[in-house]
Protein backbone atom coordinates (compact mmCIF):
# COMPACT_ATOMS: atom_id res chain seq x y z
CA UNK A 1 0.00 0.00 0.00
CA UNK A 2 1.44 3.55 -1.07
CA UNK A 3 1.95 5.36 2.40
CA UNK A 4 0.37 8.70 3.22
CA UNK A 5 2.79 10.62 5.72
CA UNK A 6 5.70 9.83 7.85
CA UNK A 7 6.16 6.85 9.49
CA UNK A 8 4.99 6.50 12.82
CA UNK A 9 7.51 4.09 15.27
CA UNK A 10 6.49 1.19 17.77
CA UNK A 11 9.32 1.16 20.77
CA UNK A 12 7.60 -1.78 22.94
CA UNK A 13 9.57 -3.42 25.16
CA UNK A 14 9.06 -4.20 29.46
CA UNK A 15 10.75 -0.50 30.31
CA UNK A 16 11.16 -2.45 33.67
CA UNK A 17 12.51 0.49 33.86
CA UNK A 18 13.09 2.98 31.20
CA UNK A 19 16.77 3.30 30.67
CA UNK A 20 19.35 5.91 28.74
CA UNK A 21 19.55 2.94 26.21
CA UNK A 22 16.01 3.29 25.12
CA UNK A 23 16.04 6.75 25.19
CA UNK A 24 19.01 7.14 23.39
CA UNK A 25 18.14 4.75 20.42
CA UNK A 26 14.59 5.95 19.93
CA UNK A 27 16.34 9.15 19.74
CA UNK A 28 18.26 8.45 17.15
CA UNK A 29 15.97 6.57 15.01
CA UNK A 30 13.44 9.44 15.37
CA UNK A 31 15.77 11.72 13.79
CA UNK A 32 17.45 9.24 11.39
CA UNK A 33 14.25 7.99 10.00
CA UNK A 34 12.28 11.07 9.98
CA UNK A 35 9.83 9.45 11.67
CA UNK A 36 6.76 11.42 12.74
CA UNK A 37 6.86 10.03 16.50
CA UNK A 38 8.27 7.31 18.59
CA UNK A 39 5.33 5.25 20.41
CA UNK A 40 6.56 4.11 23.68
CA UNK A 41 4.72 1.13 24.03
CA UNK A 42 5.14 -0.83 27.58
CA UNK A 43 4.05 -4.60 27.47
CA UNK A 44 0.75 -5.44 29.26
CA UNK A 45 1.87 -9.50 30.04
CA UNK A 46 5.02 -10.51 27.96
CA UNK A 47 4.39 -13.97 26.31
CA UNK A 48 8.03 -14.93 26.17
CA UNK A 49 9.62 -13.88 29.49
CA UNK A 50 8.30 -13.56 33.47
CA UNK A 51 6.41 -11.16 34.32
CA UNK A 52 7.69 -7.57 35.09
CA UNK A 53 8.65 -6.69 38.37
CA UNK A 54 7.42 -3.38 38.37
CA UNK A 55 3.14 -3.16 38.18
CA UNK A 56 2.34 -1.68 34.79
CA UNK A 57 1.15 1.68 36.32
CA UNK A 58 4.59 2.61 37.82
CA UNK A 59 6.18 1.49 34.52
CA UNK A 60 3.75 4.21 33.00
CA UNK A 61 4.60 6.34 35.41
CA UNK A 62 8.29 6.25 34.36
CA UNK A 63 7.67 6.17 31.20
CA UNK A 64 5.66 9.23 31.46
CA UNK A 65 8.69 10.94 33.22
CA UNK A 66 11.10 9.96 30.88
CA UNK A 67 9.40 11.04 27.72
CA UNK A 68 7.16 13.99 28.75
CA UNK A 69 9.54 16.71 27.54
CA UNK A 70 10.98 15.38 24.16
CA UNK A 71 8.91 16.64 21.32
CA UNK A 72 8.23 13.27 19.03
CA UNK A 73 7.86 10.67 22.23
CA UNK A 74 4.71 9.59 22.84
CA UNK A 75 3.63 6.64 25.43
CA UNK A 76 1.10 4.09 23.51
CA UNK A 77 -0.31 2.09 26.78
CA UNK A 78 -3.30 -0.38 24.67
CA UNK A 79 -1.05 -3.53 26.36
CA UNK A 80 -1.33 -2.71 29.74
CA UNK A 81 -4.58 -1.80 29.52
CA UNK A 82 -5.69 -4.72 27.66
CA UNK A 83 -6.26 -8.00 29.33
CA UNK A 84 -4.94 -11.24 28.22
CA UNK A 85 -1.07 -11.70 26.89
CA UNK A 86 0.65 -8.96 24.98
CA UNK A 87 1.03 -10.02 20.96
CA UNK A 88 2.34 -7.37 19.13
CA UNK A 89 0.59 -8.54 16.31
CA UNK A 90 -2.67 -7.70 17.95
CA UNK A 91 -1.47 -4.48 18.86
CA UNK A 92 0.01 -3.66 15.15
CA UNK A 93 -3.30 -4.65 13.78
CA UNK A 94 -5.43 -2.16 16.34
CA UNK A 95 -2.79 0.53 15.16
CA UNK A 96 -3.13 -0.09 11.83
CA UNK A 97 -6.49 0.37 11.81
CA UNK A 98 -6.25 3.70 13.54
CA UNK A 99 -3.22 4.77 11.62
CA UNK A 100 -4.89 3.67 8.14
CA UNK A 101 -2.00 4.55 5.31
CA UNK A 102 0.20 5.86 7.68
CA UNK A 103 3.89 3.25 7.46
CA UNK A 104 3.87 1.75 10.71
CA UNK A 105 8.43 0.88 11.99
CA UNK A 106 8.15 -1.38 14.39
CA UNK A 107 12.00 -0.36 16.07
CA UNK A 108 13.66 -3.54 17.54
CA UNK A 109 17.06 -3.99 19.24
CA UNK A 110 19.72 -7.24 17.78
CA UNK A 111 18.56 -9.14 20.60
CA UNK A 112 14.68 -8.92 19.95
CA UNK A 113 15.04 -9.31 16.34
CA UNK A 114 17.00 -12.36 16.72
CA UNK A 115 13.57 -14.02 18.74
CA UNK A 116 11.18 -12.97 15.78
CA UNK A 117 10.55 -16.16 14.27
CA UNK A 118 9.30 -16.75 17.75
CA UNK A 119 6.74 -14.62 17.48
CA UNK A 120 3.26 -15.13 17.63
CA UNK A 121 1.91 -15.04 13.86
CA UNK A 122 5.46 -13.22 13.14
CA UNK A 123 4.70 -13.24 9.71
CA UNK A 124 1.93 -11.16 9.68
CA UNK A 125 3.78 -8.76 11.71
CA UNK A 126 5.73 -7.57 8.27
CA UNK A 127 2.37 -6.86 6.63
CA UNK A 128 1.68 -4.34 8.93
CA UNK A 129 4.19 -2.57 9.96
CA UNK A 130 8.45 -2.77 8.61
CA UNK A 131 10.53 -3.75 10.90
CA UNK A 132 13.47 -1.23 11.76
CA UNK A 133 16.32 -3.24 13.68
CA UNK A 134 18.97 -1.27 15.80
CA UNK A 135 21.94 -2.99 16.27
CA UNK A 136 25.64 -2.59 17.84
CA UNK A 137 28.42 -0.80 15.57
CA UNK A 138 30.39 -4.28 13.50
CA UNK A 139 27.31 -6.23 13.94
CA UNK A 140 26.24 -8.06 11.02
CA UNK A 141 22.97 -8.94 9.83
CA UNK A 142 21.98 -12.61 10.19
CA UNK A 143 22.50 -14.70 6.73
CA UNK A 144 21.16 -17.94 7.18
CA UNK A 145 17.47 -19.58 8.72
CA UNK A 146 14.18 -17.64 8.11
CA UNK A 147 16.00 -14.60 9.18
CA UNK A 148 18.54 -14.51 6.65
CA UNK A 149 16.03 -15.31 3.64
CA UNK A 150 14.07 -12.45 5.27
CA UNK A 151 16.70 -9.84 4.95
CA UNK A 152 17.33 -10.55 2.00
CA UNK A 153 14.09 -10.70 0.43
CA UNK A 154 12.91 -7.72 2.02
CA UNK A 155 16.00 -5.80 3.36
CA UNK A 156 16.60 -2.22 2.37
CA UNK A 157 19.36 0.45 3.04
CA UNK A 158 17.00 3.11 1.78
CA UNK A 159 14.96 5.37 3.96
CA UNK A 160 12.90 6.52 1.67
CA UNK A 161 11.38 3.29 1.59
CA UNK A 162 10.26 3.17 4.54
CA UNK A 163 8.34 6.62 3.80
CA UNK A 164 6.58 5.32 0.59
CA UNK A 165 5.02 1.80 1.58
CA UNK A 166 3.17 1.51 4.95
CA UNK A 167 5.09 -1.91 5.76
CA UNK A 168 7.23 -5.11 4.63
CA UNK A 169 10.51 -3.65 4.55
CA UNK A 170 13.73 -4.81 7.28
CA UNK A 171 15.68 -1.77 7.48
CA UNK A 172 19.16 -2.26 9.67
CA UNK A 173 20.28 1.16 10.99
CA UNK A 174 23.49 1.71 13.40
CA UNK A 175 22.55 3.12 16.63
CA UNK A 176 24.94 4.03 19.80
CA UNK A 177 24.78 1.42 22.16
CA UNK A 178 25.06 2.17 25.92
CA UNK A 179 25.69 -1.30 27.75
CA UNK A 180 22.57 -0.47 30.24
CA UNK A 181 19.87 -2.89 30.96
CA UNK A 182 17.10 -2.99 32.80
CA UNK A 183 18.11 -6.11 34.54
CA UNK A 184 21.44 -4.98 35.66
CA UNK A 185 19.54 -1.88 37.20
CA UNK A 186 17.65 -4.10 39.07
CA UNK A 187 20.42 -5.98 40.41
CA UNK A 188 22.30 -2.70 40.74
CA UNK A 189 18.88 -1.25 43.13
CA UNK A 190 18.82 -4.82 44.91
CA UNK A 191 22.16 -4.52 46.19
CA UNK A 192 21.38 -0.51 47.56
CA UNK A 193 23.34 0.73 44.76
CA UNK A 194 22.54 3.60 43.45
CA UNK A 195 21.47 3.59 39.52
CA UNK A 196 22.46 7.41 39.17
CA UNK A 197 23.10 8.38 35.48
CA UNK A 198 21.81 4.88 34.23
CA UNK A 199 18.53 6.82 33.70
CA UNK A 200 16.85 9.93 34.14
CA UNK A 201 16.70 11.63 37.47
CA UNK A 202 12.66 11.78 37.46
CA UNK A 203 12.66 7.93 36.68
CA UNK A 204 15.03 7.24 39.49
CA UNK A 205 13.94 9.57 41.90
CA UNK A 206 9.98 7.37 41.55
CA UNK A 207 11.71 3.93 42.04
CA UNK A 208 13.01 5.16 45.01
CA UNK A 209 9.84 6.10 46.43
CA UNK A 210 8.02 3.09 45.40
CA UNK A 211 11.05 1.37 46.99
CA UNK A 212 10.95 -1.17 43.52
CA UNK A 213 13.10 -3.45 43.41
CA UNK A 214 15.14 -3.23 46.96
CA UNK A 215 14.12 -2.55 50.37
CA UNK A 216 15.37 0.77 49.26
CA UNK A 217 18.39 2.33 47.63
CA UNK A 218 21.57 2.93 49.82
CA UNK A 219 20.98 5.81 52.29
CA UNK A 220 24.29 7.39 52.82
CA UNK A 221 25.31 7.13 49.35
CA UNK A 222 22.09 8.82 47.99
CA UNK A 223 22.10 11.32 50.88
CA UNK A 224 26.25 12.58 50.53
CA UNK A 225 24.92 13.18 46.91
CA UNK A 226 21.70 14.95 47.82
CA UNK A 227 24.63 17.27 49.95
CA UNK A 228 26.75 17.84 46.66
CA UNK A 229 29.22 15.33 48.92
CA UNK A 230 31.81 12.70 47.86
CA UNK A 231 32.79 10.85 50.64
CA UNK A 232 34.65 8.23 49.16
CA UNK A 233 35.05 6.40 52.56
P1 LIG B 1 15.84 -6.56 30.57
O1 LIG B 1 17.24 -6.32 31.02
O2 LIG B 1 14.85 -6.66 31.70
O3 LIG B 1 15.72 -7.70 29.59
P2 LIG B 1 16.02 -4.39 28.62
O4 LIG B 1 16.95 -3.38 29.18
O5 LIG B 1 16.55 -5.29 27.53
O6 LIG B 1 15.35 -5.25 29.79
P3 LIG B 1 13.41 -4.09 27.43
O7 LIG B 1 12.35 -3.20 27.96
O8 LIG B 1 13.21 -5.54 27.58
O9 LIG B 1 14.78 -3.59 28.11
O10 LIG B 1 13.76 -3.76 25.92
C1 LIG B 1 12.92 -3.06 25.04
C2 LIG B 1 13.64 -2.83 23.75
O11 LIG B 1 14.78 -1.99 24.00
C3 LIG B 1 14.20 -4.10 23.08
O12 LIG B 1 13.97 -4.00 21.68
C4 LIG B 1 15.69 -4.04 23.38
O13 LIG B 1 16.45 -4.65 22.35
C5 LIG B 1 15.95 -2.55 23.44
N1 LIG B 1 17.05 -2.20 24.33
C6 LIG B 1 17.24 -2.59 25.59
N2 LIG B 1 18.37 -2.08 26.10
C7 LIG B 1 18.92 -1.34 25.12
C8 LIG B 1 20.12 -0.55 25.03
N3 LIG B 1 20.99 -0.44 26.03
N4 LIG B 1 20.37 0.09 23.86
C9 LIG B 1 19.51 -0.05 22.83
N5 LIG B 1 18.37 -0.77 22.85
C10 LIG B 1 18.08 -1.41 23.98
Amino acid sequence: MNARSAPVGIFGGTFDPVHFGHLRSAYELLHALRLRQVRFMPVGNPPHRAAPIADADLRVRMLKAAIGHQPGFVLDDREVRRSGLSYSVDSLESLREELDAVPICLLLGMDSFLGLPKWYRWRDILKLAHVVVAHRPGWKAPSRGALGTLVRDRGTELVDDLHKTTAGAIYIHEVTQLEISSSSIRTLVSKGIDPRYLLPERVRELLDQAKCYSIGMDDTATRNQTEGGSDPS
